[in-house]
């Protein structure tokens, strides 16, 4: 059977997918009870980049501790960042709280209803202020996510990476052009429902899809080709070594990071390039001011990043000095392990909080906290188990 390539917007599609929606989209979602554009906001941002399934007890963790807008804005970063723990891109996080803070102070502690005000606050794009006001408000606006581009792009069979501005741009059209004049807020949801469910990346199924009687890239028995995928470069790989200080009550010493760049804002490890236990030491105590006893090698993680690999290389080193000079000019905490209090953590900053919590400190002190003689100052020993590459945690 031939199909007729779609080269101009279908008026029916909006019909058809909202048919589609009325019998198969989803309906129960936390987000969905009580639309308020709040809560809208919050799924939306955590949505970014992130699946539904995951996405669900972070959001109803985060909305029981911040139901709104001035709740929001009044608690710390740090509260908020330890909410979002595990949930990765960071920056949506403190883009949420900034906006929380603004929307509280020139808006009333309500978000905006004119899309360029919405653009204007820290971390909302112009498909996500759609989605907003259509979902929040059934307002007649365009979303162009990472779905609707994966539908519109093989509907449409529209060659090029989506991201490019030039593809964008026909796409946004096309997302325009596609709007039904009513039900704006089921055809939002069935759009990027479909996109979740039926058009998805690796298997679309077309058989079932209500738009695969014109459906250009379907008809060319081509659907993976599009989108076209981004011409990527090699991402570089960078090498740092994360240094687990304990002391001799168990508890390991985390900074701040700064607030801008990765993880910014979160606690994490010291961090350094030496790789050789000695080397180690004695750079913890030259730029930290401890003096160590003993330093353990750690399976290494890998971590991706958008625009690199991060090859980690733990070290757990024992130290005594309970607060160097170091612990003065920047934040930093002893943590304890035991008992977590509530922190934002980077995901293999948590992972490696879980696994030393597992594994006692080594005996090196006696019942009066005074370091036991236990060999060489500064010796380094390998732990018996060293992970892969490709897993995250080995010890
Ligand atoms: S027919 Fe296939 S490729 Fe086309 S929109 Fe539907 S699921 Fe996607």
């Amino acid at each position: 059977m031939t199909r007729a390539r779609a080269s101009s917007p279908s008026p029916a599609l909006g019909a058809r997918l909202l048919a589609w929606y009325d019998r198969f989209g989803r309906k129960d979602l936390p987000w969905q009870a009580n639309a308020t554009p709040y809560r809208v906001w919050v799924s939306e941002i955590m949505l970014q980049q992130t699946q539904v399934a995951t996405v669900i007890p972070y959001y109803l963790r985060f909305i029981e501790r911040f139901p709104d807008v001035d709740v929001l804005a009044c608690a710390t970063l740090d509260e908020v960042l330890h909410l979002w723990t595990g949930l990765g891109y960071y920056a949506r996080a403190r883009n949420l709280h900034r906006a929380a803070c603004i929307i509280r102070e020139h808006y009333h502690g309500e978000l905006p209803r004119d899309i360029g005000l919405l653009m204007q606050l820290p971390g909302i794009g112009r498909s996500t202020a759609g989605a907003l006001l259509a979902l929040a408000h059934g307002e007649h606006h365009a979303i162009l996510d990472g779905n609707v581009k994966r539908v519109l792009a093989r509907f449409h069979a529209i060659a090029g990476w989506p991201g490019a501005p030039a593809v964008e741009k026909k796409l946004w059209a096309l997302a325009e052009a596609h709007l039904p004049a009513a039900r704006l807020r089921d055809y939002t949801q069935a759009f990027m429902d479909l996109g979740a469910t039926l058009c998805t990346r690796g298997q679309p199924a077309c058989a079932r899809c209500p738009l695969a009687h014109d459906c250009a890239a379907y008809a060319d028995g081509r659907a993976t080709d599009f989108p076209s995928p981004k011409p990527c470069a090699a991402k570089p790989v960078r090498r740092i070594t994360f240094v687990m200080l304990r002391n001799k009550e168990g508890a390991v010493l985390l900074m701040q990071r700064p607030p801008a760049g990765i993880w910014g804002g979160l606690w994490s490890f010291p961090e350094c390039t030496h790789r050789s236990g000695r080397k180690i030491q004695r750079w913890c105590e030259s730029e930290l001011g401890f003096i160590v006893e003993h330093v353990e090698r750690h399976g290494p993680l890998h971590h991706t990043f958008s625009h690199f690999h991060l090859d980690i290389l733990p070290m757990v080193a024992e130290v005594t000095g309970q607060r160097p000079a170091v612990m003065e000019i920047r934040p930093a905490i002893w943590y304890n392990i035991t008992k977590p209090d509530a922190r934002g953590l980077a995901a293999p900053v948590q992972r490696l909080l879980l696994e030393l919590a597992k594994h006692p400190a080594r005996k090196i002190h006696d019942a009066n906290g005074e370091l036991r003689k236990t060999g060489p100052r500064g010796r380094s020993s390998q732990a018996p188990a060293v992970s892969g590459r490709a897993r995250q945690t080995d010890f």
